[in-house]
């Protein structure tokens, strides 16, 4: 028989929680809407597999471990949060490539454009990435960005007062905010489970993703999550965020660095010239950067 919920207790956050602002960026936030379960949902859930046992919450917490580090996912889809949030609409169109969320979003066809748009402080600019093409590495000073932040003032404004104009020259909505930049913030209900919201969280507050999508990330786990489902949290972080997925060339590597067989690489680019020659597994440039950079996460060797 299905049982009550067990020994984890309510979250007593959720009302302070409720319709809280968290801002991210100049001028977007997030906040909790609505919440459907807590730490003792994903354990009732799991239970119904798993039988009552004992109901201390010790018991609920490796219930919740185990779970997570097996990727028994579906107890996890037992709970639910659903968000307001105010993005980009750059950011946005990363967010919306999660499909596993339900959306409603402010309609720029039926409404006026929200009047604001995500600036650049002169020490926001962020240069490209020599090694990651889709990434960003380092900031401008000051002095370099301040040209940037002016510019991008001057085309805002512009943006905004065409869109006005068209709207006073009687245009609809719907074709007047063709040329409003991707910088113009919007609004959305977002509701997902919290199996599938992990998932967003583990690839979106990951170093490989765009820094402003990684703030919203940030804010919602830290900010919220931890608070709503601090079991779930602890484990999500110990078994996704902390953890390390080692390939079969990786073992290789590392079982040969633990044998002697292979000498400890003083710096990347030995690691990399010693796969070229001896002991070639890794085959590309990426993958040998990837497995050098797990080596030093493990302190076997030290990034130069
Ligand atoms: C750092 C980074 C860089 C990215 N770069 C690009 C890019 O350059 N171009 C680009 O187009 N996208 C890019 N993406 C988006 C990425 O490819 C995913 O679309 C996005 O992260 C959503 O992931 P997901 O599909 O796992 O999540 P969700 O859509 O939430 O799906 C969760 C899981 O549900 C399952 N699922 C959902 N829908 C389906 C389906 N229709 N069929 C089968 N299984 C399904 C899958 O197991 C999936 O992992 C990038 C994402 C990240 C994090």
């Amino acid at each position: 028989m299905p049982s009550a919920p067990s020994a984890v207790q309510d979250s007593p956050s959720l009302d302070s929680l409720r319709w809280k602002k968290f801002p991210v960026l100049d001028d977007g936030f997030v906040t909790v809407v609505d919440v459907m379960g807590n730490d003792a949902s994903v354990v009732q859930a799991a239970r119904v597999s798993y039988g009552e046992g004992t109901r201390k919450v010790s018991d609920d917490r490796q219930l919740i471990r185990y779970l997570l580090r097996h990727a028994h996912t579906t107890p996890f889809e037992m709970a639910e949060v659903k968000f307001l949030v105010r993005v980009p609409m750059d950011c946005w169109r990363q967010w919306v490539r999660h499909r596993t969320a339900n959306i409603n979003e402010y309609s720029t066809r039926y409404s006026l454009a929200i009047d604001s748009m995500q600036s650049t402080g002169n020490d926001g600019w962020r240069s490209q990435a020599s090694t990651n093409r889709q990434g960003s590495d380092g900031f401008l000073t000051n002095n370099d960005g301040h040209p940037l932040t002016q510019s991008e003032q001057e085309l805002q404004s512009l943006a905004r007062r065409v869109y006005e104009e068209r709207l006073q020259a009687g245009i609809a909505r719907e074709q007047a905010r063709k040329d409003l930049p991707l910088s113009t913030y919007t609004e959305a209900y977002w509701k997902i489970d919290l199996h599938n919201l992990l998932h967003f969280l583990a690839l979106r507050m990951d170093s490989h993703a765009q820094l402003e999508i990684r703030r919203y990330a940030e804010t919602i786990g830290n900010e919220i999550i931890a608070k709503l489902f601090p079991l779930c949290w602890e484990a999500f972080l110990d078994y996704r965020v902390d953890a390390m997925r080692l390939t079969r060339l990786d073992r290789g590597v590392i079982q040969r660095l633990a044998s002697g067989a292979t000498a400890l690489p003083a710096s990347r680019e030995d690691f990399k010239a010693a796969q070229d020659e001896s002991w070639v597994s890794l085959e590309r440039c990426r993958e040998r950067d990837e497995c050098f950079a797990k080596l030093a996460s493990l302190g076997l060797v030290t990034e130069s």
